[in-house]
């Protein structure tokens, strides 16, 4: 049991539970539809999260009304609602800083080769919460009142960080394959880990992931990929086989040992890569990705082992997976100029001069140069300590410098305020050895800050010219 769920204890339940049908929103709702005869309840990620301490301002609710009878309970409470799931039995609605949805109870039904679930209804929160994915979502707490509903024992999975499925994990994940990736995702955010029968059912329907429309499966992987804990998850995604039906190339890349460095794993180390660097989607995938072009690229000469270009290979292979999984152009280009570019730092070791370190912003990009410099570090964390901290001192040093460059370059761009015509025009003179005398007075009153605009310019030029000319 890890801390975060070893909060779920007994004493918990009923704390948790208290907050919640106390909240003055969750409250206002029970009371309405208790008030019009209908049954409702806090369902699924909301009960456990509240559980699990896990703050959050999104609640999720089931109901016995039907979407119309919804909408009319809620028509004066809600400040904006969306109808846009109603043929999925989900209303949407907003209410102060809160975003809600209630659903009425249904059940999912699915056919063998069904890409998406059809959506029925179902008669009792019972078997709304038999449909589930997981036991720690197939809690409720009934409202207003607040009696607590586990018919599986999901408080004790929570309480384990186990995730189980309400009935058989065979069944479950034929009728929805989508289900394998949920309880990696899971895993991911949460810290729990499959239970056994889990991991092995993952094993046998593996393939079936395949019947699932890529949006949904680029969704989880997504949720996966920014939290906590993406590294174990992965892991258990290759172990499993899931991988094949995800990112295959993860498989190669978990077979590949670089014998150059005996106890070093390409995959564990794309996976500590991966956690170093900031929970932002480029950024994890770009880590994911980074060397996934070395099993393609591995040649051995005399005995040493080399990954010649496996950068620009990498780059290719990602975006080629990265369409298939139907990710936006713009998050494509970000991850694979990353990824392009990741090995660039390395020859800075030589020495590069003034003009190699513009080069390099200009070839990267200005603004693709913080990410990039994160995941460099994160790269090399990786290293032994001394080289760790050598590699660091290095980036440091090249990110001064890059910002010493643009500094220098940025007040090589300010000019004095008039140009040497308009200084001729308004002194009525010719050209000559005056022009340059006022061109650098107003450079340098506009690099002390003072002289912004022509009027001001104009007004300096005219006491410059009292005291110095005649
Ligand atoms: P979060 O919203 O924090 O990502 P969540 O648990 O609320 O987590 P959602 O995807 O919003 O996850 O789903 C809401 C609830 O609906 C889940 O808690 C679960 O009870 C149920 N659910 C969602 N997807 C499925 C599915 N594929 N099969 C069965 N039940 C599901
Ligand atoms: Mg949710």
């Amino acid at each position: 049991m890890n801390e975060q769920n070893s909060q779920a204890g007994a004493g918990q339940i009923q704390k948790s539970a208290d907050q919640l049908i106390n909240h003055p929103i969750i409250r206002n709702l029970g009371q309405l539809f208790s008030a019009a005869g209908f049954e409702l309840y806090l369902v699924g990620g909301s009960v456990r999260d509240a559980l699990l301490g896990r703050s959050q301002e999104d609640f999720d609710f089931a109901t016995s009304a039907s979407p119309e009878q919804t909408l009319s309970v809620i028509r004066g409470f809600a400040d904006d609602i969306w109808q846009v799931g109603m043929a999925f039995g989900t209303i949407g609605l907003a209410k102060a800083q809160c975003k809600i949805e209630i659903t009425t109870f249904r059940q999912e039904i699915y056919t063998a080769d069904s890409r998406n679930p059809e959506v029925s209804f179902a008669p009792t929160i019972e078997s709304d919460l038999s449909r589930r994915d997981f036991t720690i979502n197939a809690m409720a707490i009934k409202l207003p009142e607040g009696g607590f509903i586990d018919l599986f024992n999901g408080l004790a999975d929570l309480a384990a960080g186990r995730l189980a499925t309400p009935a058989g994990p065979e069944q479950s994940f034929t009728d929805d394959p989508l289900r394998m990736l949920r309880a990696l995702r899971f895993e991911a955010q949460l810290n729990m880990k499959p239970a056994p029968e889990v991991v092995e059912a993952i094993v046998a329907f593996g393939p079936r992931l395949e019947i699932i429309s890529k949006e949904r499966v680029r969704d989880e992987l997504s949720k996966l990929l920014v939290s906590d804990g993406p590294g174990p998850a992965i892991m258990t995604m290759v172990e499993t086989g899931l991988a094949a039906h995800v990112i295959p190339e993860l498989i190669e890349l978990g077979r590949l040992r670089d014998p150059a460095h005996r106890h070093k794993d390409v995959l564990k180390h794309t996976l500590t890569v991966m956690a170093n660097v900031p929970p932002e989607l480029e950024l994890r995938l770009a880590a994911l990705f980074h060397d996934i072009g070395k099993p393609k690229t591995i040649t051995s000469d005399a005995g040493e082992i080399h990954f010649f270009h496996h950068e620009v290979v990498g780059a290719k292979i990602a975006g080629r997976r990265l369409k298939e999984l139907r990710y936006p152009v713009k998050t494509i280009a970000e991850v694979k100029g990353l990824i392009a570019a990741h090995m660039r730092f390395h020859t800075y070791r030589l020495g590069w001069t003034d003009k190699a370190v513009r080069k390099y912003v200009r070839e990267i990009g200005p603004e693709r140069l913080p990410a990039l410099s994160t995941l460099v570090r994160a790269d090399c964390t990786t290293q032994n300590q001394f080289l760790a901290a050598k590699f660091g001192r290095l980036i440091d040093e090249l990110d001064s410098r890059i910002a010493a460059l643009e500094a220098e370059e940025e007040s090589a761009k300010i000019r004095p305020a008039l140009d040497g015509d308009e200084i001729m025009a308004y002194l009525k003179i010719g050209p000559g050895p005056t022009v340059g005398k006022v061109l650098s007075m107003l450079l340098e009153a506009r690099l002390d800050g003072k002289v912004k605009t022509k009027p001001e310019a104009y007004e300096l030029t005219r006491q410059w010219a009292k005291e110095n000319l005649d």
